[in-house]
């Protein structure tokens, strides 16, 4: 026994080993948010985006889209290709949401919407409008760049959540044709194309119809996707030569961009377009789980490693250049017009609860933590109703998000809308199913992963727990959780204590315990009784957080963070010239929580700095060094993803440090 195996005096704790259960997330609809940070973001999402969000589709034309009629005049957009899988992404979040909010308006306009869908599947299964109406011709010539079973993916995730939040079966009836038929054009049968999709997004959603339908078949088709990816010869390579052109054209250059560089067990870095590596992992551990195949975890433990240790953003956000909306190198964290696409940082969430499942491990807790409270709800506006596109870390008036010049007067903002319009019901769908990142069970086991304000009945031991968490998460320290089993049973709480926050207090029922931390979870094995509480104190000290020397951007600036929450400055408080405010080495950090508005009960951090006089400078652009003198002054820190919704202006994550901070060793 090793010391941190040694048990506490307060005997009711039990340290266990979780060793390697796969948990399972626990059913979305058993879990209940009202009020408190996330039961504000689900409100706005249910009672604004979803119903803009589908206003949009309608006047974009891609729900007409299904009726497979050109349209003269009535269309003000360009058919496109992924057009299909905004539809789909839209019904998933509103069958998310309904999961949890009953809502017959919704329901019944969805159904409306399925209704076309369903009539616009052709006779062979086939369903997918643009190649159905634009270009039937060139059906499945272009898996590498055209986005079809892509759209395909959508639309069957779609249908998984419509069927699990009303029972209906016509979509998923549908979907499950349309898959059928796929599976027969794809795969290592003699007459079979052995292609995979450019852009990855199929192969979890076929592991999600699997689950639904208990069909093997769907899981088959998955794991063929997956692992056909990326061998010899070369699917794309061929598929391009058959359309008579030259395959080392590739206008992306090379395969990276679409993980198709090499089979997927041989991969070891992230690379390429970022939504795509994000999906295409998600859809790895899927398979991993699914199956058991331990080599195809252990590659995703690997790409785990190389993103979050070397190529993930403060916030969470991926893929820094907007060249390839993706990766570059090691290291490579710019700041002022980095991309970071909203989608990447929640395709990050979505796997990082996949990791979690498959293996009990903080590391994927605190990401998945990192991303959902920073660079992912970054690209929904407070009011829901626009959204950001990339996620950059810094913003200058006159520049878009690309760091391009644009025009003097340009602010950087969220929009209504996209013409590619991946983003916003992106993160309609992941607000709507929040509450189902909190917990995962096992037979006897029961995860908290997450904080907030809830109440879940959750089957654990033979019989259904309920759990209540009482918190004003993450903005106070503190979380109850109160247990109310159906009677009295030994199971083991394992209560996650986040890998920011250094000092976490436990107790049981008011008496203070030191279970055993098992990478990142307090492991509470007991015999539960109704009633019993467990209080967990997460202290939030304002935390000056520095980057690894090897990210040049970073260095010598620091991030404020409190908690799980990433701060910036923004022009609207602390005026313009953000670079040129130098933070002291101990700040001493006031904390003021608003009384209303968009700031009411939020935490801003505020603190004395210094910085040049700009009144002294004459209009000359250059001066000798030493002739101009530090002003004090105040600054204030707000939460990064609650940046652009006041004035327009600057915007600063990493901020400079003052010199003299550090001891020369
Ligand atoms: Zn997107």
């Amino acid at each position: 026994m090793t010391t941190n195996e040694i048990q506490h005096p307060a005997r009711v704790v039990e340290a266990i080993h979780m060793g390697n259960i796969s948990l399972v997330t626990a059913p979305l609809k058993q879990v209940r948010i009202d009020g408190g940070f996330w039961g504000r973001l689900m409100e706005v999402n249910r009672r604004v985006t979803l119903p803009i969000q589908y206003q949009q589709c309608k006047e974009t034309g891609r729900i007409d889209a299904f009726k497979l009629e050109r349209q003269s005049g009535g269309q003000p957009n360009e058919w496109c290709i992924p057009w299909d899988s905004d539809v789909g992404k839209w019904i998933e979040a509103a069958a998310l949401s309904l999961a949890t909010h009953p809502d017959a308006e919704l329901e019944q306009c969805v159904d409306g919407v399925i209704d076309l869908i369903a009539k616009a599947q052709q006779p062979d299964g086939y369903l997918n409008t643009y190649f159905t109406v634009v270009a039937p011709a060139k059906r499945w010539t272009n898996l590498r760049d055209w986005h079809e079973l892509y759209c395909a993916g959508h639309l069957t995730e779609g249908a998984v959540a419509y069927f699990e939040a009303t029972g209906k079966r016509k979509f998923l009836d549908v979907m499950c044709r349309y898959v059928d038929y796929i599976g027969t054009v794809f795969g290592p049968r003699p007459g079979q194309k052995r292609g995979y999709c450019g852009h990855e997004e199929i192969e979890l959603a076929l592991v999600k119809l699997y689950r639904a339908t208990n069909e093997p078949r769907y899981l088959d088709l998955a794991k063929y996707f997956i692992d056909e990816r990326g061998q010899q010869p070369h699917y794309f390579d061929l598929e391009a030569q058959a359309r008579g052109e030259d395959p080392g054209k590739f206008w992306a250059v090379t395969y990276q961009y679409n993980q198709s560089h090499l089979p997927v067990r041989e991969q070891r870095e992230a690379t390429g377009h970022a939504v795509r590596a994000m999906y295409l992992y998600c859809g790895m551990a899927d398979v991993a789980a699914a199956t058991g195949d331990e080599t195809l975890l252990a590659a995703c433990r690997r790409l785990w490693i190389n993103l979050v240790h070397k190529q993930m953003h403060i916030t969470g956000g991926l893929g820094p250049t907007h060249a390839n909306e993706g990766f570059t190198q090691d290291y490579d964290l710019p700041n002022e017009g980095a991309y970071l696409e909203t989608c990447a940082a929640i395709g990050l969430v979505f796997w990082a609860q996949r990791m979690v499942n498959a293996e009990l491990d903080g590391q994927y807790s605190d990401v998945l933590e990192r991303a959902l409270y920073n660079g992912t709800i970054s690209g929904f506006a407070l009011d829901g109703k626009s959204f950001f596109y990339g996620n950059p870390l810094a913003a200058q008036p006159g520049f878009d998000g690309k760091a391009r010049f644009v025009a003097k007067n340009y602010h950087y903002r969220r929009s209504e809308w996209f013409g590619c319009a991946c983003c916003p019901p992106n993160i309609a769908r992941m607000i709507a199913q929040f509450p189902s990142f909190l917990y995962s069970t096992a037979a006897n086991e029961l995860a908290v992963h997450h904080y907030s304000q809830s109440q879940a009945q959750l089957a654990v031991a033979g019989q259904t727990i309920s759990i209540t968490q009482t918190t004003d998460y993450p903005w106070d320290e503190k979380i109850v959780l109160t247990i109310q089993p159906e009677r009295a049973a030994t199971w083991t709480l394992a209560v996650r204590i986040p890998g920011w926050c250094r000092g976490a207090k436990l107790q049981v029922n008011g008496e203070a315990v030191e279970p055993l931390i098992k990478k990142g979870y307090a492991i509470l094995k007991r015999e539960w009784l109704a009633g019993d509480r467990v209080t967990l104190v997460l202290p939030m000290p304002v935390e000056q957080i520095e980057a690894h020397p090897s990210a040049r951007q970073d260095c010598g600036r620091v991030a404020l963070q409190r908690g799980p929450v990433v701060y910036c400055l923004e022009a609207v408080d602390n005026g313009g010239n953000l670079n040129d405010i130098l933070l002291p080495a101990n700040p001493a950090f006031t904390i003021q929580r608003g009384k209303s508005g968009i700031f009411a009960g939020v935490p801003r951090i505020s603190a004395k700095t210094h910085r040049r006089n700009v009144s002294e400078w004459k209009g000359e652009l250059y001066r000798p060094q030493g002739s101009s003198r530090q002003m004090a002054c105040n600054i204030t820190a707000i939460p990064y993803f609650m940046w652009g919704n006041r004035a327009p202006g600057e915007m600063l994550v990493w901020i400079r440090a003052a010199e003299a901070r550090r001891h020369l060793v």
